[in-house]
């Protein structure tokens, strides 16, 4: 089944350290929500079952309930959805009791609030527009307007933070009404306000990182969150059923500027150019591969998940000196710890998340 993903590129203001494309235009919000309406009608009558709807940013939850409304019913009337999940990512600085209750009602199941860290300091240097105290009301209150699921971020590697800081943030955060946990490291990306040398120095270095996330596996697996992905934990029951499609290489259809596709054995994504979006009748596409090399897709993206990839399966869609490879290769990496190998299945242990892409690499080739 398909998944659709919705990019909102909006923010109320820029993070230093982000490179998501987003704007802050809140003038464009409804001329926005009127073409992704028009994007979905685009497919109307072809038949597409889909069972996720995914809005991420940018800040979706700068929309109010009843855009977000809208575009949900539009949905509905364009595609089968079959008991869709429908994730909606969250700003504590956006949201409030009527806005989270109007999501509820117009059909989202699921937030994932991007709460970052519980320490006020960290939060600053981050250039977030919360504190944690607001964080964790907006999490209570999605939680007492009826969301069953709710998703938080966090950041290792901020300028400060310690493993004890990380442990009292996973501490509190875990301590809220939610079911997965996404920890990611924070990375400085070309072009963004963190761009310097300066900033460089200031963050975690790669030692500090790889401890870090270690800790917070343990420590995540000890509060019953355990690790599907390098970067995802859940609760029985709270893994994210959009996200998943990505590694599991299923079809996804991505509508606004930046959203990528996976549609009909093609890779594409729109312009990211907010206005070109809302001005054309239907988004242009930019095609990026429209041969995927499958074996090579099933072998990055599987050996993100806990789950592994299954040799065999390698095999067949890469051939048998793939599969050779991939055995004498994961026979050594299994020696130094950084995966295991049981009945033909390949996993990558979180000591290995952390050297993952040369072990891909190597795989590969
Ligand atoms: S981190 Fe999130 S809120 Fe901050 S600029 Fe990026 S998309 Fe916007």
């Amino acid at each position: 089944m398909t998944g659709i993903y919705i990019h909102v590129p909006f923010c109320k203001r820029k993070c230093p350290y982000c490179d998501f494309y987003s704007v802050c235009r809140p003038e464009l919000y409804e001329d926005y929500t009127q073409a992704v309406c028009r994007n979905i009608e685009a497919f109307k009558g072809r038949d597409i079952k889909c069972d996720t709807i995914y809005f991420g940013g940018g800040t979706p939850s700068v929309l109010s309930a009843e855009q977000v409304d809208r575009i949900i019913d539009t949905a509905g009337k364009c595609f089968d959805l079959c008991q869709p999940e429908i994730t909606l990512e969250a700003n504590p600085s956006s949201v409030d009791r009527e806005k989270m209750s109007g999501w509820r009602k117009a059909g989202v199941t699921r937030l994932s609030f991007g709460v970052q860290s519980a320490n006020d300091r960290e939060l600053g240097f981050l250039g977030r527009l919360h504190d944690f105290s607001q964080a964790k009301s907006a999490v209570e209150t999605a939680a007492q307007v009826g969301f069953r699921h709710i998703s938080c971020d966090i950041m290792l590697g901020v300028k400060g933070q310690t493993l004890e800081s990380l442990w009292d943030s996973i501490e509190s955060i875990t301590a809220l009404p939610v079911d997965h946990i996404s920890a990611y490291m924070l990375k400085i990306e070309k072009g963004t306000a963190f761009d310097c040398d300066e900033m460089r120095n200031a963050v975690a270095d790669d030692d500090m990182l790889c401890d870090m996330y270690l800790q917070t596996v343990g420590q995540l697996a000890s509060k019953g969150f355990l690790q599907y992905e390098i970067s995802n934990f859940a609760k029985e029951g709270g893994k994210s059923r959009h996200n998943l499609k990505y590694w599991h290489g299923e079809e996804y259809i991505g509508i606004g500027p930046s959203a990528h596709s996976f549609f009909d054995n093609e890779r594409y994504y729109c312009k990211s150019d907010v206005e070109e979006f809302i001005s054309d009748k239907v988004q242009s596409m930019v095609v990026l591969e429209d041969d995927p090399d499958k074996a090579e897709e099933y072998v990055m993206l599987g050996l993100r998940l806990t789950e592994g990839i299954d040799i065999g399966k390698a095999e067949e869609l890469g051939g048998k000196e793939l599969g050779e490879n991939i055995r004498k290769k994961a026979a050594l990496f299994q020696k130094q710890g950084l995966c295991v190998v049981e009945k033909g299945i390949l996993r990558l242990t979180p000591a290995g998340f952390l050297a993952s892409n040369s072990i891909i690499g190597e795989l590969l080739w």
